[in-house]
């Protein structure tokens, strides 16, 4: 029956490949729930607010049991400081209820993006503001901040910032910039240790195998973006936890409107159990060290979502619903049939 002394491996559902190689192919291309079966996970950074509730339902599915929002930009200039009073309101508001409609407990960072920081007129204006929501329920830092094209009004409200984090206490999720990474990176730092804050309290995020070493060596907590249709895909994500092991390193989606995926983590999750990472290292680099960073500001209680929150869709935010006339909550998402 069986003359191929592999084929003793092979799950029977899976018997046309004809190697383990080509098996692991067809088993990544099924889906990646597979892996992930009783893994819980956190998302420390996505932004919710340009995604739709289908991907919180996806999320919830996949075993994403919490996330934080860092404040970013909206993809064009705020022209004045009414919007950022606004979103900064419903990141700890309507986004929050929306997300606890699915399940997931929500967090956010708030802090003034470094495009924006360009702006010194409305920089001056969102500073003023900023520690009245920093002190609100659920955010758990100052973020995101840093560089993005290394202006001088970056370097300034980024320095501002970091005193306020440590005048806080709170921890501080610093954005690197794309481009010239390496150099934004080690200025990121040096400006970080200048004015006194722990590495441990800050978490340097879109890092690539050229940071990480440095930053790692550094104390910081390293955070890396999974990038679909980039370089920094997942594949290589496996490689530097390999080589780096699972100490103060992270993945995160860091959705937002652009091509992104919100699924980057159990993805990733997947790839490292099939790539032979044990689940003590997944667990610790796609939940645990998120948890821990951010659990410096006080604000995250474990318990809160750790067996799920409870969901009840009839409840309101301000007399608004995720709910549309009529709607029954979604209870299978793979269904042909919508009703
Ligand atoms: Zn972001």
């Amino acid at each position: 029956m069986c003359q191929n002394p592999n084929e003793h491996k092979l799950n029977p559902s899976h018997f046309e490949g004809s190697t383990e190689e080509k098996q692991t192919a067809q088993e990544v291309d099924g889906g990646f729930a597979a892996y992930t079966q009783g893994m819980k996970f956190f998302d420390p950074h996505v932004h919710m607010t340009s995604r739709t509730t289908d991907d919180y339902q996806a999320l919830a599915d996949a075993g994403v049991v919490a996330i934080i929002e860092p404040a970013f930009w909206l993809g064009q200039p705020r022209t004045g400081l009414a919007s950022f009073k606004d979103y900064f309101a419903s990141l700890v508001g309507w986004e929050r209820f929306r997300s606890s409609q699915f399940g997931i407990k929500h967090y956010c960072t708030i802090g003034l993006n470094s495009r924006e920081a360009n702006n010194e007129a409305l920089a001056e204006e969102v500073m003023e503001i900023l520690p009245l929501f920093l002190q609100k329920e659920g955010v758990v830092g100052v973020g995101e901040i840093g560089f993005d094209d290394q202006t001088a009004a970056e370097e300034k409200y980024y320095r501002a910032q970091l005193e306020l984090a440590k005048e806080m206490g709170l921890p501080v999720q610093v954005h690197t910039p794309h481009r010239d990474k390496k150099k934004g990176t080690e200025r990121s730092m040096a400006i970080a240790l200048e004015h006194g804050l722990a590495p441990h309290m800050v978490v340097i995020d879109h890092n690539n195998e050229e940071t990480v070493k440095s930053v790692l060596d550094q104390g910081f907590y390293a955070a890396f973006t999974i990038y679909p249709f980039t370089k920094m895909g997942n594949e290589r994500m496996v490689e530097i936890v390999k080589q780096y092991g699972s100490e103060r390193i992270m993945v995160n989606s860091a959705a937002d409107w652009g091509i992104s995926d919100p699924l980057a983590i159990p993805k990733t999750a997947a790839l490292m159990k099939i790539k032979g990472i044990s689940d003590a290292d997944i667990q610790k680099v796609t939940y645990q060290n998120a948890l821990d960073s951010f659990a410096q500001s006080g604000q995250i209680n474990e318990k809160d979502f750790i067996d799920g929150l409870e969901i009840d869709q009839s409840l309101k935010f301000n007399g608004n619903t995720v709910l549309r006339g009529g709607q029954a909550p979604r209870v299978d998402k793979n269904s042909i049939f919508i009703r």
